[in-house]
């Protein structure tokens, strides 16, 4: 029997789960995966008694951000708890439906930054390219809910050769940031139509894709998609992963093919309430990570979506994690905690107040252990001593 907190510290898998044995046969097809997922009212009560708070959300997802699990991701749901980490991000709850005065269909101001419809250029010299609104599960706090699914109040109509003219034609971009929906559930050959054009571009020094896959679906990091990205180097890839459960045996050797084709690894993390909003939780999650392969980049506060009230948390948790971790861990496995200015204004770091005191002539400092040191800024030297320096110079020549 288990520890209850080893999916914390240790990789193992769940398969097969909530399937029947013989379903391991077509286990790690990635297509079959993603024809057996969990989309239905129906499916989910098969393997699971959902809570009265949870099928009301489940009908009320239908129009808004659907709801789709693969076998994968759905077996680390813990059946016996209705607040199980895993469960609060994937299965919709009644609270979905309700708007807070503060939240926004659209609240990074994507729409207003697009030259091209699908092109978010917000920054000089990189661009957020959204190629699909699909994807292979759905977190129900997505950002990009008002396209991504396809059911809720906007499709995402991407226009690619408007787009590629854009990048063509804008040498100030240097860096595209393939996301969406996940990219990496494009077929090989489509994704490569798309990574060897934006590679033609002599000014696009870098490429990077943001995706879930390696987490949702780890089947689909194929040696053979692996063989194809190996072509289109420097290319980087963001993962997201939010809890420590969610990197089993299965996503670890995903990864570790992923880092072996020389993929430089980054993971992102919204901060979200009942599901990592505690240090114990954070630090296990960068640490597992690292054993991956995989440095933590970003931790979001989450972005003030439309519905997404419970499972936001104050912005003083997100400091209070970096706090636990800023010196009590290796300074690898920290992530930039980071607010994306509503509205539009782009990623703001925040970092816990390590100065305590500042002029012109020191830094009054504490360190993680809350001791304080003064850092004298640089001092300059008095023309007098300068001189006389000068004089001895002379007489020893
Ligand atoms: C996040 C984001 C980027 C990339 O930002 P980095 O800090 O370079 O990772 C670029 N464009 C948009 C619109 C973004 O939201
Ligand atoms: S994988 Fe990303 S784009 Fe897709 S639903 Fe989750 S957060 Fe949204």
């Amino acid at each position: 029997m288990a520890a209850p907190n080893d999916d914390l510290t240790t990789f193992r898998s769940h398969a097969p789960g909530y399937w029947p044995q013989d379903a391991m046969a077509d286990w790690d097809s990635h297509q079959w995966q993603l024809k057996n997922r969990v989309n239905t009212l129906t499916d989910l009560e098969q393997h699971i008694e959902l809570t009265d708070v949870e099928r009301a959300g489940v009908l009320l997802a239908g129009n808004k951000l659907a709801m789709s699990v693969t076998p994968h991701f759905f077996n680390l749901i813990d059946a016996d708890d209705p607040d199980c980490p895993i469960r609060r991000q994937i299965v919709p709850r009644l609270e979905e439906g309700w708007t807070a005065p503060e939240e926004m269909a659209d609240p990074c101001g994507e729409d207003s930054h697009m030259p091209v419809p699908g092109l978010v250029h917000r920054y000089p010299d990189r661009v957020l390219f959204l190629v699909t609104d699909r994807c292979a599960s759905y977190c129900r706090y997505c950002t990009r809910s008002r396209v991504v699914s396809g059911v809720g109040e906007q499709q995402l109509e991407t226009q690619w050769e408007a787009a590629f003219e854009y990048l063509e034609k804008t040498p100030q971009v240097r860096d595209v940031l393939l996301s969406g929906g996940d990219p990496l559930l494009f077929s090989d050959a489509k994704l490569e139509k798309i990574l060897s054009r934006l590679h033609a571009i002599p000014h696009i020094q870098f490429v990077r894709i943001g995706s879930r896959i390696p987490i949702f679906l780890p089947q689909r990091i194929t040696p053979a998609l692996c063989e194809m990205l190996k072509k289109y180097h420097p290319l980087f890839i963001s993962i997201h992963t939010n809890h420590p459960k969610e990197l089993t045996t299965e996503v670890q050797e995903a990864l570790g093919r992923l880092a072996d084709a020389g993929v430089p690894l980054g993971n992102q993390s919204v901060l979200l309430k009942g599901v990592n909003d505690s240090v114990e939780v954070q630090k296990a999650l960068v640490h597992k990570l690292l054993m991956c392969r995989v440095r933590p980049y970003y931790l979001y506060q989450c972005d003030l979506i439309k519905g997404s009230s419970h499972l936001r948390t104050s912005v003083s948790k997100g400091l209070e994690i970096i706090e636990g971790l800023r010196g009590h861990t290796t300074g690898y496995a920290i992530p930039q905690f980071v607010i994306d200015g509503p509205g539009g204004g782009g990623k703001i770091p925040l970092n816990p107040d390590y100065i305590l005191q500042r002029d012109h002539e020191k830094v009054t400092l504490r360190n993680y252990e809350g001791e304080t040191f003064t850092y004298p800024e640089p001092s300059e030297a008095p023309e007098s001593d300068l001189i006389a320096l000068k004089e001895q110079s002379a007489c020893c020549s």
